[in-house]
């Protein structure tokens, strides 16, 4: 008889692991806690404004996976979106990331010898840059990290940048040429008929729940399959019982404008902590569509999450890296047949085509060794 298995969650792990089981002949069933699929990357389409609606923020794919490229076509045609986003700061755009136009914005440099020799006469050198903070200061020196660092950084994480680790800002390259890619990956895009469609298609024919609240009734499910693959919090599925692991949450605002464009632009940050929300995001622009005299945008806010909230970033701090390791090896001693992946079963601060390319081991790994397999090695 074929495997019986029960996948939590509808994002990106738990639909390509439905996905990928079904079609090596397991028996799958899903069940969502939201009344729609598509997890944080659900799009809505919005008529007035005529574009989709990044409804939990803002997701612009890319990788250089060829592999990862190959299986979401499957699914999707992406647009040739790029993400070129800027920055407003005390009156003033920038160029994002951090490139020759910058430079040339703060310093009024004209070519790359001279940038890189302003940024050795303004970086602040340091041994072991630990800390966001330092790094950023020895990479570019004070003036930069002030207009366009600090200030984010604090809404973003609602921490000093000395106690968040520099890997957090490490994925944002620093330029000395005018290219201005934020992500630098060989492919790039947004799907021409929004992400929900990609879901659609990716769970025809796989029995989908949807409105189910698995915690609520936790124990049944698991006996009722030989498998459960579980995408929500790990510490949810525990009851809490390590302690709670911190996140950030975010809070839209978003409005129809009479203007047929706001900003000109995808995504604008805001660097300085006057302004209270981190950026505006003008969703028309993402689908490159631009027939309406209307546009939709959406202030970004960060703040910190509490139950009833969404989950967002995981908090990479040292305390909380402790409490997932032991709910880690609870799960190992408690020898529950259940996987946990994706962004919140793993707390990892996971990007769409990562969590897609682990769904697509952990299915080849389960099709080759069996569910029994730990989840050890790969956390
Ligand atoms: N960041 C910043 N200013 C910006 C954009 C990003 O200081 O205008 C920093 C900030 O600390 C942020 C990190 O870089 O948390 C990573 O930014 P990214 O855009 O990769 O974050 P995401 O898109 O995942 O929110």
């Amino acid at each position: 008889m074929s495997k019986r298995i029960l996948i939590v969650g509808a994002g990106f792990y738990g639909s390509v692991l439905a996905r990928e089981l079904t079609d090596a002949g397991c028996s799958c069933k899903l069940i969502e806690r939201r009344e729609q699929i598509g997890g944080n990357c659900f799009t809505r389409y919005n008529e007035e404004a005529d574009c989709h609606q990044h409804v939990y923020g803002p997701h612009i794919f890319h990788t250089n996976s060829e592999e990862v490229w190959r299986y979401l076509t499957r699914f999707t045609k992406f647009n040739n979106f790029v993400n070129r986003p800027k920055s407003m700061s005390a009156g003033k755009l920038y160029s994002l990331p951090i490139n020759l136009m910058t430079l040339y914005q703060v310093y009024g440099v004209n070519t790359p010898e001279e940038a890189k020799a302003t940024i050795e006469k303004v970086r602040i050198p340091c041994d072991s840059p630990n800390n966001l903070e330092d790094w950023c200061l020895s990479q570019v020196g004070p003036e930069i990290y002030e207009l366009l660092i600090k200030g984010y950084t604090m809404k973003q994480w609602r921490r000093d940048p000395k106690e968040l680790p520099a890997s957090i800002i490490k994925r944002l390259p620093i330029r000395f040429n005018f290219d201005d890619n934020y992500f630098r990956d060989r492919y790039q895009g947004i799907p021409e008929e929004g992400y929900t469609k990609i879901f659609e298609r990716m769970l025809e024919g796989i029995d989908v729940e949807l409105g189910v609240d698995f915690l609520a009734d936790r124990d049944e499910w698991i006996r009722r399959f030989d498998h459960v693959v579980f995408t929500g919090p790990i510490d949810a599925f525990f009851n809490y019982t390590e302690g709670t692991l911190e996140y950030r949450s975010l809070r839209f605002e978003s409005e129809i404008l009479d203007t047929p464009d706001f900003q000109g632009n995808a995504l604008i940050n805001y660097g300085e902590t006057q302004v209270p929300y981190t950026r505006i995001a003008e969703h028309k622009h993402f689908d490159l569509s631009y027939s309406k005299d209307k546009t939709l945008i959406t202030r970004e806010y960060s703040q910190e999450w509490q139950e009833g909230m969404e989950r967002y970033y995981p908090v990479g701090t040292q305390e909380n890296l402790d409490t997932l390791r032991r709910y880690q090896l609870l799960a190992k001693e408690a020898g529950l047949p259940v996987t946990f992946g994706g962004r919140l079963g793993q707390y990892k601060y996971f990007d769409m085509h990562q969590v897609i390319a682990a769904a697509l081991t952990k299915a080849k790994r389960f099709l080759q060794d069996g569910f029994e397999v730990s989840d050890e090695e790969e956390n």
